[in-house]
């Protein structure tokens, strides 16, 4: 190799390592899922910052300071809509008062997909992320925003948004095919909070939460004697804890179907409003759903099918 040559790639290594941390499109996302699905969209000409971490509960989240601050230094704020982040509205409506790009990634979803909230007439039930295949279309809405904020880069994020959407749906059938390996009688959902009604409809499953749409208020909160009911009576073995959510009301269940004579275990935890730890396969959108798609299908009587990349040896990490 020439010095010439050489002294060429010392000098990109050098542009390389001068690259600021904070480059390309600065994003703020409030959940992680909307967060994720930016990062993959963006790669390396985005960087994502997400306000909801690991087991934080986006109904109940308030912005702190610094949370404004990030807001309005950002090119494009994505927040999921649809009322999920209640406590966030006006920060929201300010930032785009003063002309920032603000987007509600759910709310590109045509209302025909859209399910009620029972508890909230007029307000649609906002996890969506439940069901992967609305998902990939949020995704869309999420290519479309980022496109509108950074036009040079667009090609690369439609490119990049391809590839992730080939992966989102292999997990879909993943999930689904998981799910359908359940006894009939035993596709039976019972969880802290409503976040699953999505996921029951895509994935052919009756689904029951605890507590409402929203864990702002116990107004939601279902008579947990019927609850106790269905479980004795449909000898439903297992209900399921949230990583972002109490489980009060879910050790009272169990305690109750205990009283009866009818033994309920606890399914495992599932992530509803909030990806696991940083840097774990649950840290991640495919990774959370892959999870709760296979957490379910045990602790119901199914069997989880191995499928590349969603959970492989390489998915997995272990
Ligand atoms: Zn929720």
């Amino acid at each position: 190799m020439s010095a010439s040559v050489l002294r060429f790639i010392a000098c990109l290594m050098l542009l390389a390592t001068a690259v600021p941390a904070m480059a390309g499109l600065k994003i703020v996302a409030t959940t992680g899922m909307v967060g994720d699905v930016a990062a993959q969209i963006g790669g390396e000409h985005a960087t994502v910052t997400t306000l909801c971490g690991e087991g934080v509960d986006p109904h109940l989240y308030t912005p702190r300071a610094s949370d404004v601050r990030r807001i309005m230094a950002a090119d494009l704020v994505l927040y999921n809509g649809l009322m999920l982040e209640g406590r966030m509205d006006e920060v929201f409506k300010r930032a785009a008062e003063q002309g920032k790009l603000v987007r509600p990634v759910a709310e590109v979803l045509k209302k025909e997909i859209l399910l009620a909230d029972p508890e909230h007439e007029g307000h649609p039930d906002p996890h969506v992320w439940m069901d992967v295949r609305a998902w990939m279309q949020v995704a869309d809405g999420i290519t479309k925003s980022m496109c509108e904020a950074d036009p040079a880069n667009c090609a690369a994020y439609q490119a990049n948004a391809k590839v992730y959407k080939r992966k989102l749906d292999v997990l879909d059938n993943f999930v689904r095919n998981s799910l359908r390996s359940v006894p009939r009688n035993r596709r039976v959902l019972v969880t802290a909070h409503d976040a699953f009604s999505y996921f029951g409809r895509a994935y052919n499953i009756e689904v029951i939460g605890v507590q409402g749409i929203s864990t702002e208020s116990e107004a939601g909160l279902a008579d947990v004697n019927g609850l106790v009911d269905i479980l004795v009576e449909q000898k439903i073995p297992a209900v399921f804890v949230e990583s972002s959510v109490s489980d009060k009301y879910v050790r009272a269940l169990i305690e109750g179907a205990a009283a009866r004579g009818h033994t309920v275990t606890v399914g495992g935890e599932l992530f509803s409003d909030a990806m696991g730890k940083p840097g774990t396969r649950e840290g991640t959108y495919m990774g959370m759903m892959a999870h709760n798609g296979e957490t379910i299908t045990k602790a119901l009587g199914g069997i989880v099918p191995f499928v590349a990349g969603v959970n492989d040896h390489d998915a997995t990490g272990h």
